[in-house]
């Protein structure tokens, strides 16, 4: 199937409060633009260089997400663009995302990883340091970001009991956390589920999922 019918389908299939971030990293600028010219406008990549690289080539109606892991000294090459930071998972990385956005005169939306799965390879902060950040004044003197929800990664298993529980872990946290509203925290997304657990992921109480090879097929790492 086409990429415009594989996002037809997808859309089809969900509703429409979720947000779909379609995941193009890997994939060749003509695949994006065919998304594009289907009507999609969210697009997620895991690498800060190739995202800019494809910024530059797409038109500037887009929203860049950046859902991978962030190198502190990469921040800088994104902070002109970016649309959302999934992958916050410490106070010194929110703090250089703050400069940078400062020094371009915006605030930049982020999401806190949360870490939901068991295996260790998984990054992100546990709820109760998550929890303590948002609380902290250091974190309140921040006014170039702004915290705007969650993100979490079930663990990269069959066993879809386990990562029900997971992305039920990720909705408690949420809730917990969400009367914590202050200037530059107002937590309304949870991020959760990939192609092969997205349905899963809103049952749960996800309000934006991450889907790649369902919408551009397999990845070829070469
Ligand atoms: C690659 C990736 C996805 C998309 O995975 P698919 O299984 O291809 O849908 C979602 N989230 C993150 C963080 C990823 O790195």
């Amino acid at each position: 199937m086409s990429i415009k019918e594989n996002l037809q389908n997808i859309k089809s299939s969900i509703p429409e409060d979720v947000t779909l971030v379609a995941v193009s990293k890997t994939k060749p600028v003509s695949d994006l633009m065919e998304a594009y010219n289907a009507g999609q406008r969210i697009f997620g990549e895991n690498k800060i260089q190739e995202m800019a690289d494809k910024y530059e080539d797409i038109p500037k109606d887009v929203e860049w997400h950046m859902i991978g892991h962030v190198q502190r000294n990469k921040v800088k090459y994104m902070a002109e663009f970016v649309s959302l930071i999934h992958g916050v998972d410490s106070f010194k990385l929110l703090k250089e995302i703050n400069k940078r956005a400062k020094s371009h005169d915006r605030v930049i939306d982020c999401l806190l990883q949360i870490k939901i799965a068991e295996e260790d390879s998984k990054f992100g902060m546990s709820a109760k340091d998550a929890s303590s950040l948002l609380q902290s004044e250091a974190f309140s003197e921040l006014k170039n970001i702004r915290i705007v929800g969650l993100m979490g990664m079930a663990t990269f298993t069959d066993d879809m009991k386990q990562v029900e529980s997971e992305f039920k872990f990720l909705k408690s946290t949420f809730d917990a956390l969400k009367p914590l509203q202050t200037k530059n925290c107002q937590l309304q997304t949870i991020s959760m589920g990939m192609s092969g657990d997205y349905q899963l992921a809103i049952d749960c109480g996800s309000n934006m999922i991450r889907v790649g090879s369902s919408i551009f097929g397999a990845r070829n790492y070469n």
